[in-house]
């Protein structure tokens, strides 16, 4: 996808607009799954909430990934791509026991992160097999020691409650098949993700009816030049080992299973703003953009980094802006920031807008979200329409206040 393919779509279906590659989607699945080819039995779920268009989810089912979902309707949408339910996995955290009987009844692999639910749903259920979601409580220190952190957090069931864990599953009789972990946390060094999978499989030989072990995800992507990534063929190596070795101590050989959003998607998506008016203060020169936080939630919400690119002036000298959407609020996408030159009408590119992006964005100050393309094969697809007015006023109901006049 050159600057001249962005501009030309950007020309084509208007601004603000969400492009993604379907090509680099498949190099990172195909990285991700080379890097683990050791494993005989491997298994990716794409973590739908990332991005969700239901094209996405066709292409990625393609591409043989199997999705993580955390609501009833990202099942549903999966299912509507025609994803097998056997390849879907339901991660959910604080949801009804009514929702995950809802999806069991699908078909779709339940995963439960707390021992109220799990106790409820294994009384209920015991010839349904259900995966656990373990805390682990590792993340990576100061020095890259481990501290025992993470106590507070609302995911998952810890460790410490193995003894009732396991007493919940004798009691009901219910089937462990997976054991699972997503600390959330970036993998940055692969010796800490490694210390937190010894306690997983620690905690997997307390269950003798398993089918796969889920490490989660956490796998990091650079966004901007000089960020550190996840090695995946260091982790590869070192895990895939590890993994090796307790199939043999377990006797059985298990699933490896994944369930990456970010790094799929995320390098995947540029989004394009075009620059609406290029404002001098006395301190700053502000682009103010047709677009804001409601499009692209990321740099506001987070605090996140996205390279933004003039495709419309890539060879021009640098200058520095502030780039600026247009709710009215603060509104920032980046600070004094150093781009090659602004006029106004330019198209600005930013990167890594893949994953979490379009899935985040609203309405707010009632504008239209924008329309979303797909490059495939060297060609644009539109995947989504930019919304229009009817959409804004769509299940809203207008009341009458005009009064009835006396007979
Ligand atoms: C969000 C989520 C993921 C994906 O995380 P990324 O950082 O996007 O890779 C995986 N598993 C679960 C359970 C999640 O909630």
């Amino acid at each position: 996808m050159t600057n001249q393919d962005l501009l030309a779509i950007a020309a084509e279906y208007g601004s603000p607009v969400y492009v993604y590659d379907a090509e680099k989607i498949e190099a990172q699945y195909k990285r991700l799954t080379s890097a683990f080819s050791s494993i005989k039995k491997l298994r990716i779920h794409y973590a739908v909430k990332a991005l969700s268009n239901i094209s996405i989810l066709k292409f990625i089912d393609k591409l043989g990934s199997g999705l993580d979902t955390v609501s009833i309707q990202e099942v549903q949408l999966g299912i509507k791509a025609g994803v097998d339910p056997s390849k879907i996995i339901f991660t959910p955290n604080g949801v009804s026991l009514e929702e995950i009987e809802k999806v069991a009844k699908l078909g779709v692999q339940i995963n439960i992160d707390n021992l109220s639910i799990l106790e409820q749903f294994g009384s209920r259920h015991p010839k349904t097999p259900v995966c656990i979601r373990i805390n682990p409580h590792v993340m990576a220190g100061g020095n890259s020691k481990i501290s025992v952190g993470h106590i507070d957090s609302k995911f998952g069931i810890s460790i410490h409650q193995m003894p009732l864990l396991k007493r919940i599953v004798e009691n009901t009789g219910m089937t462990i098949n997976g054991i699972h972990m997503h600390t959330g946390s970036d993998i940055l060094d692969i010796q800490v993700f490694i210390q937190a999978s010894e306690i997983l499989f620690d905690a997997a030989k307390n269950f003798k009816n398993l089918e796969f072990i889920d490490f989660g995800s956490g796998f990091k992507v650079p966004y901007k030049e000089g960020d550190i990534e996840t090695d995946i063929e260091e982790l590869g190596t070192k895990l895939s080992e590890k993994f090796k070795a307790f199939c043999t101590e377990y006797g059985k050989e298990l699933t490896l299973a994944f369930e990456p959003g970010k790094y799929l998607v995320s390098e995947s998506g540029k989004f394009l703003a075009k620059v609406n008016v290029i404002k001098q203060t006395t301190s700053t020169v502000f682009a103010g953009i047709d677009t804001g936080f409601n499009h692209l939630i990321r740099p506001m919400f987070y605090g996140s980094h996205h390279e933004i690119n003039n495709i419309s002036n890539s060879n021009g000298k640098q200058r520095f802006y502030s780039v600026v959407g247009y709710i009215c609020e603060t509104d920032t996408f980046a600070s004094n920031r150093r781009i090659t030159e602004i006029t106004e009408g330019d198209i600005l590119a930013f990167s890594n807008a893949g994953a979490y992006c379009y899935s985040m964005s609203s309405n707010f100050n009632s504008r239209f979200r924008p329309a979303e393309v797909l490059w495939y094969k060297g060609e644009a697809h539109l995947i989504r329409e930019r919304e229009t007015f009817d959409d804004l006023l769509r299940h809203q109901i207008a009341l009458d206040f005009t009064e009835k006049k006396q007979k």
